[in-house]
């Protein structure tokens, strides 16, 4: 994607959809500021009371720099992670002290100041001054994470900074703080960590993960990785209207994607590793799918293959088999899409293997 696409897709769609937040467009830096670091662990709704209450109270740092502590306290009172209040105030204090009272203008300057790391230093210098440097937080890392279909585990500051980096050059210098702000919005509300909405999303057209079915695989996190064996029996109905596919879930991870009848077995599962087998899941599998008696159906091997997802490694086994009645279809939901129009569908990238197979037989 290139520069104007990405801001060009976001930024209609932020203008449409963003939520109401009384320090959004407000113009203060210091307002800014004071919302940035009340987000940090906290949600908006929860915020919006806090924020309007403590800068009625402290409505810039000189009055937060002379402020006791107890009473700084009380303004955070209920909000938790009181860590956050002390180090706002210390953060007033070397305003006060080294810049007049005033928000340096720049990223880097911002950092310097206690208790601002980059991903602040980030939002408030676009947000606030429209500096065209990149705000990553963990919204925007599990979108980009999923956008660019990356496997980088987003906890190492390695992909923080590799993030940032990929994003530089797409700010438009002329938005740059909108631009942040919709990708922290698609974070928070579409691309959320366990259901996202695909089909509303403003980029969904060039997002990898959205593309091969992984968003529930990614972002990936160093410390959480765990990989799983599996293995998939995939099944190939061919009849002469072509090949049967199932309906595949309308939201989430695979939806408007190629499914095929099938069934995933957890090797790791102790009850069931020793019992299924292929072959017996097969045989229950044909049963379910075409109601024949799987011994005399004949189903054959058409490929066999591993496929490695982040935290799964799959054992791919697929079946085909001969569909001979015309005049009835196979239980469950599904079509017949001819042998020739299949690789006009979009497939998950686990199963081109299976496109690829029945591409050469048409
Ligand atoms: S298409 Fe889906 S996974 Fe990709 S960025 Fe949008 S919401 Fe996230």
């Amino acid at each position: 994607m290139t520069l104007p696409d990405l801001a060009d897709r976001l930024l209609p769609w932020f203008r449409q959809q963003a939520r109401e937040m009384p320090w959004r467009g407000c113009g203060d830096p210091w307002g800014i500021l004071v919302s940035e670091v009340m987000l940090q662990q906290t949600q908006v709704a929860t915020v919006v009371p806090y924020w309007q209450a403590f800068m009625a109270t402290f409505p810039d740092p000189a009055a937060l720099a002379r402020a006791g502590e107890a009473e700084v306290m009380k303004a955070w009172e209920g909000l938790g992670y009181y860590r956050r209040a002390r180090m706002l105030q210390r953060t007033a204090r070397a305003l006060m002290d080294h810049h007049g009272g005033q928000l340096p203008r720049t990223a880097k300057a911002l950092e310097a100041l206690p208790g601002i790391g980059p991903y602040t230093a980030g939002a408030v210098a676009s947000l606030a001054f429209g500096e065209a440097v990149p705000a990553v937080d963990g919204n925007v890392l599990r979108v980009w994470s999923r956008w660019q279909g990356s496997r980088e585990p987003i906890d190492l500051p390695r992909t923080r900074d590799r993030c940032a980096a990929s994003l530089q050059p797409l700010i438009p210098v002329a938005a740059a703080g909108p631009f942040n702000e919709s990708l922290m919005e698609l974070g928070a509300t579409v691309c959320t960590p366990r259901a996202p909405a695909c089909g509303g999303c403003p980029i969904a057209g060039d997002c990898v993960a959205r593309e091969d079915g992984s968003q529930a695989l990614l972002p990936v996190k160093a410390g959480k990785i765990r990989v799983r064996s599996v293995v998939s029996v995939q099944l190939v109905l061919l009849g002469p209207r072509g090949a049967w596919l199932t309906k595949g879930p309308e939201e989430g991870l695979l939806a408007g994607l190629v499914a095929l009848p099938s069934q995933w077995i957890d090797m790791a599962h102790p009850a069931r590793s020793a019992d299924l087998a292929p072959a017996p899941v097969l045989e229950a599998l044909v049963i379910l799918q075409t109601g024949l008696d799987a011994s005399r159906a004949g189903a054959r091997l058409l490929r066999r293959f591993p496929f490695r997802f982040t935290h799964l490694h799959a054992d791919f086994w697929v079946y085909c088999l001969a569909w001979e009645d015309p005049e009835r279809d196979p239980p469950g939901e599904g079509r017949w899409v001819s042998v020739e129009a299949l690789s006009d569908l979009p497939w998950p990238t686990a199963l081109r293997p299976v496109r690829d197979a029945l591409s050469m037989q048409s």
